[in-house]
């Protein structure tokens, strides 16, 4: 029997070369049915389809151009300023810049299969994430102040692929991928952003460095948020704060893997090492996706 339609395609055209290229994305309509939030990273994943044509739309979730590797989750760098919509502002010299490292990303990008295919491989899953963060790492150093954003896309690219390495069962390339994440993150706590990425980016900056060993920095933003509520009424961050303030208390449901005979984590087979978090014990509603 053929299950209902979840998906669309559409044609969208690369900013940086003009190749036109097909892409598939979830219906909106049907995102509630599929998308689930990882609520100790803060980042999305996705129920299998009854009809078994994919099992997590992480995997589509990257536009990747299959001429030149330029990657991005939104839509809106692969808009012509002649489209209907705003397209996101790049200026010239951003463009130059990603044009002249068209070198690095098709290296990446011949190592994968079939990157426009529905759905991706877990490995051109987890390249499209590679080189989303080359894109966006590009565009960060063309302009780092007005781009500090970037900042925050690459370390929820690496979030995001953690979470694919480990659903295919790969913990050491997730661990390797939540430490990138923590490094990402580091730098955007120091970059200037404002407002609720902000208070996320404190937030996985805390939970990251609980699952990779680093409790001391997890403390000391601890401390930077709660010294913030003093002069920052934001509910936001009173949200983001409370499960912070929770996976802190909780941490020793966090921790890193360890070495397999030091392996008991509470209801998780050996893979898992406790690190899943679909059951852990915030009260907050999932944070819908707010990445600018
Ligand atoms: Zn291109």
């Amino acid at each position: 029997m053929c299950a209902k339609k979840i998906h669309y395609e559409n044609e969208i055209t690369c900013r940086v070369c003009k190749t036109k290229f097909p892409t598939f994305r979830l219906l909106p309509s049907q995102s509630r049915n599929f998308e689930r939030f990882d609520e100790f990273l803060d980042v999305p994943f996705y129920k299998e389809s009854p009809d078994g044509t994919f099992s997590n739309f992480l995997y589509q979730r990257i536009y990747v151009c299959p001429e030149c590797g330029f990657a991005s989750e939104d839509d809106r760098h692969f808009k012509d300023v002649s489209d209907y919509v705003t397209p996101l502002k790049m200026d010239s010299s951003t463009l130059d810049l990603l044009r002249e490292a068209t070198e690095t990303r098709k290296e990446t990008l011949s190592r994968s299969d079939n990157i426009i295919a529905f759905p991706r491989s877990t490995g051109d899953a987890l390249l499209s994430y590679d080189l989303a963060i080359l894109s966006s790492s590009t565009i960060y150093e063309s302009e780092r102040r007005r781009m500090s954003g970037e900042t925050f896309r690459m370390a929820n690219y690496a979030l995001r692929s953690a979470r694919v390495a480990r659903d295919a069962g790969m913990e050491d390339e997730a661990q390797h991928l939540m430490k990138r994440g923590f490094d990402y993150l580091g730098d955007a706590r120091d970059a200037d952003l404002k407002g609720s990425i902000r208070y996320r980016a404190l937030y996985q900056l805390l939970a990251v460095g609980i699952a990779t060993g680093n409790d001391r920095s997890s403390l000391e933003v601890l401390s930077s948020m709660r010294q913030m509520t003093q002069t920052d009424p934001s509910n936001d961050l009173v949200k983001y704060l409370k499960r912070a303030q929770n996976i802190w208390e909780n941490r020793d449901l966090y921790l890193p893997p360890q070495s397999e005979e030091d392996i008991a984590a509470p209801d998780s087979d050996e893979n898992e090492s406790g690190s899943e978090s679909e059951s852990t014990h915030s009260e907050e509603e999932p944070q819908a996706e707010s990445t600018s």
